[in-house]
């Protein structure tokens, strides 16, 4: 009886859905004490040059671990951490904690290593964005110009308040990379008027590589206006050899991916940079 069958229906989609809801309330409320629990810990990938196969510098990569429910992915929780406002204080944290850890390294015999963070929405437009870097990498003794903060073309929707804040990171050295690029809706000849440094292109390009000759095309594209407007261009998510070869190729400078090294605690990315040879 079709009536009964779509009640039944009905139900069964309501349970999923609420199912899923009550994890995400929990996550929501289990996120504000996280911190101090210190259930969150830094992973690093390591940037690699292309044409040496040398690590030029490390992206820091959030990881929680929740009491209950074991690994939570920051595809789940960033997004929750920025409903809440979460992300301001985590941001701040991963910021912090992420650049004396480089420093160390850096101390440590990798003097030019840079590291890359990632800026949620949410924290870029907080108050005080700017100033509260600019303090991070005073306290921490960083060399700004050795900090590359990521954002991504959503967050440049409104230019002008954009601009006005990059600047004044800009201004005492820190570098901006351009995230997941050629996802977001910003049509290249935004690229122009943003004073940024870098772009990385999103990993849904990189997969496609080897396949699909659209995806090659827009690679190259992006690599040959990325290099008239003088930024520098990363490549994520290399997982293959001959990806390696393509964009070599097209002249793309670095390349990150589960082919060169996987996102890890600082331990190993420790070891890994005194005894890493090129790949
Ligand atoms: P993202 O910034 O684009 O970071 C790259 C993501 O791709 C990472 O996922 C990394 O582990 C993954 N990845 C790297 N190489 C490969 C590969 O070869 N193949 C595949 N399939 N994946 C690869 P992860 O660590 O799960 O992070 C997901 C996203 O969460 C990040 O994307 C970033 O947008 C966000 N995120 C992570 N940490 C932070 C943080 O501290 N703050 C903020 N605001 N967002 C963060
Ligand atoms: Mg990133
Ligand atoms: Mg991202
Ligand atoms: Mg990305």
């Amino acid at each position: 009886e079709v009536k009964s069958s779509e009640k039944n229906g009905y139900r069964f989609f309501s349970a999923i859905a609420s199912e899923e809801l009550l994890r995400q309330v929990k996550l929501e409320n289990d996120l504000r004490c996280a911190l101090i629990k210190q259930e969150f810990a830094i992973y690093y990938q390591p940037l690699v040059e292309m044409s040496t196969g040398r690590i030029r510098g490390v992206e820091a990569l959030l990881r929680w671990t929740h009491s209950e429910l074991g690994a939570i992915s920051p595809a789940e929780f960033i997004p929750l951490a920025e409903q809440t406002g979460v992300i301001v204080d985590l941001g701040e944290w991963v910021l912090e904690e992420a650049c004396r850890q480089v420093k160390s390294w850096q101390r440590a015999g990798r003097p030019d290593l840079t590291l890359a963070v990632n800026i949620s929405i949410r924290q870029f437009k907080s108050d005080g964005f700017a100033s509260k870097v600019l303090q991070i990498v005073e306290n921490t003794d960083f060399n700004p110009e050795l900090l590359e903060l990521e954002v991504t073309e959503s967050m440049m929707q409104n230019m002008h308040e954009s601009i006005v804040i990059l600047d004044e990171l800009k201004r005492q050295g820190v570098k901006i990379s351009i995230d997941d690029f050629g996802t977001g809706y910003s049509s290249l000849s935004v690229l122009r008027q943003l004073p940024v440094d870098t772009l990385k292109i999103d990993r849904s390009f990189t997969k496609e590589l080897m396949t699909e000759s659209s995806a090659a095309s827009i690679v190259k594209l992006i690599i040959d206006i990325g290099h008239n407007l003088n930024l520098k261009i990363i490549c994520e998510g290399i997982e293959k050899p001959q990806e390696i070869g393509i964009l070599r190729e097209y002249g793309c400078e670095i390349g990150q991916g589960y082919y060169y090294y996987r996102p890890s605690p600082s331990e190993e990315i420790g070891l890994l940079l005194h005894s890493a040879r090129p790949v």
